[in-house]
C-alpha cells in the first residue's frame, strides 16, 4: 500500500486538525481570511519600505482576491473516482499542469475592474493589455505561468494573471475540502488531500512553494511548512532539509542581519525573522519565514519585502527555488531581482 492510499482513508476533518501532539501534514488555506491576512501583512511591511508603492499595490490585489474568492460560484470538482485515481498515482488531485478551468478568465476580468483605480501608473498598460485581450491570449498566459515557462509570458501582466489563478485554485482546494467535511457517508468523505509521491511540490495542486514558514501555534510550535505559490496550502517538511533536493548535510542559513551586524554578531543573525535556507548540494535556496519569531509573518508578503535578501544570496551564486507569482524571477536568479513595477 502506498503512503498516499493510507492517508486517503482518514476523514477529511481529521487531516488538518489531529490532536495528540502529532504534527498535521497539511494546513489548508482559510477561505474567509487567506488573502485579507496577506493584505494586512503587506501594509504592515510597506511602512517605510523602499518598495512601499509596490507592496501597497500587491495589498490591493490581495484584497481584491479576497472579495473574488468569497464571491466564487460553485465549480465542477473532481469526483470520488478521480480523487482515488490521483491518490493511487501519487499525484495531486487539482494539478496545476492540467490547465485552468475557463472560469479563471472571469475572475481575472473582475480583478482588473476592481484594480483599475488603484493600480500604479507603471502597471496601467499591463492592466489595459489584459482587459483588451481575447480568451486565447489569456489562456496562453495562464498556461505559461502554470507550467513555469517564460517564453511568450507577458511579465508585467503576470502578477495579475497569477492573482486570478490563485483565487481559482484556492477556491477549488477549499471547496473540495468543504465537500468532504460535509459528506456524511460514502467515498466523498475520504480526505481529498494527502501525501503525494513528490514531497517538493504542493500535495493539492503540484506547484512549487513560495517560501517555507515556521508555525507559532501551540500544536505545531517551530514546525516548518512549505507555502504553495498557487493555492496557499501548506505542507509539512522537517527542518534543515533542502526543500528542493532533500539534502540534509549541506544546508545553511543567510539573513540580512549578516550584512548589518558588526563583528559576526551571530546572536542577531540567529534571530532574523526571514532567512534564506541555502543548499550547497543543489545550489538553490528557499526563504524561511519564522512565524515563531514574528507571528504576523506571511510567506508571499514577507518574501516580497525581503528582496534585498535575494540580492545577498545571489552574490554567493545560489539560485532561487521559491516561486512568487506577484514577482517573477528569471530562470537563473543570479542577477539582481526584477523591478517590481516593470520599469526598464
Ligand atoms: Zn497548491
Ligand atoms: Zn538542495
Amino acid at each position: 500500500m502506498t503512503a498516499s492510499a493510507t492517508v486517503r482513508v482518514m476523514p477529511a476533518d481529521e487531516i488538518v486538525a489531529r490532536g495528540g501532539g502529532e504534527t498535521p501534514f497539511l494546513r489548508l488555506p482559510e477561505r474567509s481570511t487567506v488573502f485579507a491576512e496577506r493584505a494586512m501583512r503587506l501594509r504592515q511591511l510597506a511602512a517605510g519600505h523602499p518598495l512601499a508603492d509596490y507592496l501597497g499595490f500587491v495589498a490591493d490585489i490581495a484584497l481584491a482576491q479576497q472579495r473574488r474568492l468569497l464571491a466564487m460560484p460553485a465549480m465542477p470538482l473532481p469526483d470520488a473516482a478521480a480523487l482515488d485515481c490521483a491518490a493511487r498515482a501519487g499525484r495531486p488531485p487539482l494539478p496545476a499542469d492540467g490547465g485552468a478551468d475557463p472560469a479563471w478568465r472571469g475572475v481575472l476580468r473582475e480583478l482588473l475592474a476592481d484594480l483599475r483605480q488603484s493600480a500604479p501608473a507603471a502597471t496601467q498598460p499591463a492592466l489595459q493589455r489584459l482587459a483588451a485581450a481575447d480568451d486565447a491570449f489569456l489562456d496562453r498566459q495562464a498556461d505559461a505561468l502554470l507550467s513555469g515557462l517564460s517564453e511568450g509570458l507577458d511579465v508585467a501582466a503576470a502578477p495579475l494573471v497569477g492573482a486570478a489563478l490563485q483565487v481559482l485554485w484556492t477556491h477549488q482546494v477549499t471547496a473540495l475540502q468543504a465537500r468532504a467535511a460535509e459528506a456524511t457517508t460514502g467515498a466523498l468523505r475520504a480526505a481529498p488531500f494527502g501525501r503525494i509521491d513528490d514531497k517538493t511540490v504542493c500535495p493539492c495542486c503540484g506547484s512549487r512553494p513560495t517560501a517555507s514558514i515556521t508555525r507559532a501555534s501551540v500544536e505545531a510550535l517551530g514546525q516548518r511548512y512549505l507555502h504553495c505559490s498557487l493555492c496557499s496550502a501548506q505542507w509539512h517538511l522537517v527542518r534543515v532539509e533542502c526543500a528542493r533536493c532533500g539534502s540534509t548535510s549541506k544546508v545553511a542559513y543567510q539573513s540580512l542581519d549578516a550584512i548589518d551586524a558588526a563583528d559576526d554578531d551571530t546572536a542577531r543573525v540567529a534571530q532574523a525573522a526571514v532567512q534564506a535556507e541555502t543548499c550547497e548540494a543543489c545550489g538553490h535556496y528557499l526563504k524561511i519565514v519564522h512565524g515563531d519569531r514574528d507571528p504576523y509573518g506571511e510567506a508571499v508578503a514577507d518574501d516580497l519585502a525581503s528582496l534585498t535578501l535575494d540580492l545577498l544570496v545571489a552574490e554567493s551564486g545560489m539560485r532561487r527555488h521559491g516561486v512568487n507569482l506577484m514577482l517573477l524571477f528569471g530562470d537563473a536568479a543570479t542577477g539582481p531581482p526584477p523591478d517590481p513595477l516593470g520599469r526598464a
